[in-house]
């Protein structure tokens, strides 16, 4: 396993410089982005790993992923999917143009609408310190913590998230007021998390919701089963598809450049590549997962065996 993912990440490297990374919020624009890295979870916590696999970065979007299950788990499915969709939208994570012309919700959780719309339910569910023990939980990672310094650089580049809460607010969606909404999506989006957090994670999506370790429950089955469908069709933006068609595991990206990875009842992956291609994606990231599915058949629909 190592040499496959040492092999992976080295030519992975090669790549990074032709992407770039998130400038919009600066602290993530001044981030290395030749960093590359890949973790393995398998089994009862087995961790494999490759390159930078234990530097620290935000988790971004991927939480979004956590705050749909425990918005799953508090308010239940029909009145989290009364607020927002569970459509790809087809557009950019930040977009707001559906949600202006053609819609009155969001069309999925895992764009900065849906999230956002999420995020202000959750404000009255749920605390911020509860949501930052349940994520270190969820990812077998103690040392999660809110990184300061991306916090503050995100609330003080808020335009555009301000504008699609605004909307959000003119529309009915919110449930807080939009600065109580986004102070809560940004906390969660600063999360410092690593490559094997985010593997951590994975295993615990792939085993049903349960901790590989401890054998406790910690999500629902149902709330995987949604969560895991909604990664598959949503969870890499508008390269949804074809990530799709071409990897063929439930992921979620987010633009700090970790990837996390889903292989239902074998393993979770996670990785940390900061350049992103032009739709908010770790280029070398989805790269080094092309590879790991062709090698270790890990496309759920693949028929191995028939080839
Ligand atoms: N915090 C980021 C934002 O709202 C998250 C976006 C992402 O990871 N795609 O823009």
């Amino acid at each position: 396993m190592e040499n496959i993912l040492d092999n992976a990440v080295q030519n992975g490297k090669k790549i990074t410089v032709l992407g770039k990374t998130a400038s919009y919020i600066p602290e993530l624009g001044r981030v290395n982005k030749e960093y590359l890295g890949v973790c393995v979870c398998t089994g009862n916590g087995i961790y494999h790993k490759s390159g930078d696999a234990d530097v620290r970065f935000t988790i971004q979007s991927i939480s979004k992923v956590i705050s749909l299950a425990v918005a799953l788990e508090r308010c239940g499915f029909e009145k989290t999917f009364d607020r927002v969709g569970m459509e790809p939208s087809g557009d950019s994570f930040d977009s707001l143009v559906k949600l202006d012309l053609t819609s009155d919700y969001p069309s999925n959780p895992m764009i900065n609408s849906g999230a956002i719309a999420i995020a202000s339910h959750l404000v009255s569910e749920v605390s911020f310190e509860k949501m930052l023990w349940f994520t270190r939980k969820l990812c077998v990672d103690d040392d999660i913590t809110l990184d300061e310094k991306v916090y503050r650089s995100e609330m003080d580049h808020i335009s555009r998230n301000k504008a699609i809460a605004y909307l959000l607010e003119s529309k009915g969606i919110l449930a807080n007021s939009v600065e109580e909404s986004l102070d809560f999506y940004v906390r969660m989006c600063s999360l410092s998390v690593t490559a094997a957090s985010l593997a951590g994670f994975g295993l615990v999506l792939a085993s049903g919701g349960i901790h590989p370790v401890t054998g406790e429950r910690l999500l629902h089955s149902r709330v995987v089963q949604t969560v895991k469908t909604i990664m598959l069709t949503c969870g890499m933006y508008d390269g949804s598809g074809r990530f799709a068609v071409e990897v063929g595991v439930p992921s979620k990206s987010g633009v700090g450049g970790g990837i996390l990875s889903v292989v239902d009842k074998r393993m979770g992956i996670g990785i940390f590549g900061p350049s992103l291609d032009e739709k908010g994606n770790s280029l070398a990231g989805q790269y080094v997962l092309r590879e790991l599915s062709s090698i270790l058949k890990l496309h759920m629909f693949a028929d191995y065996e028939g080839e």
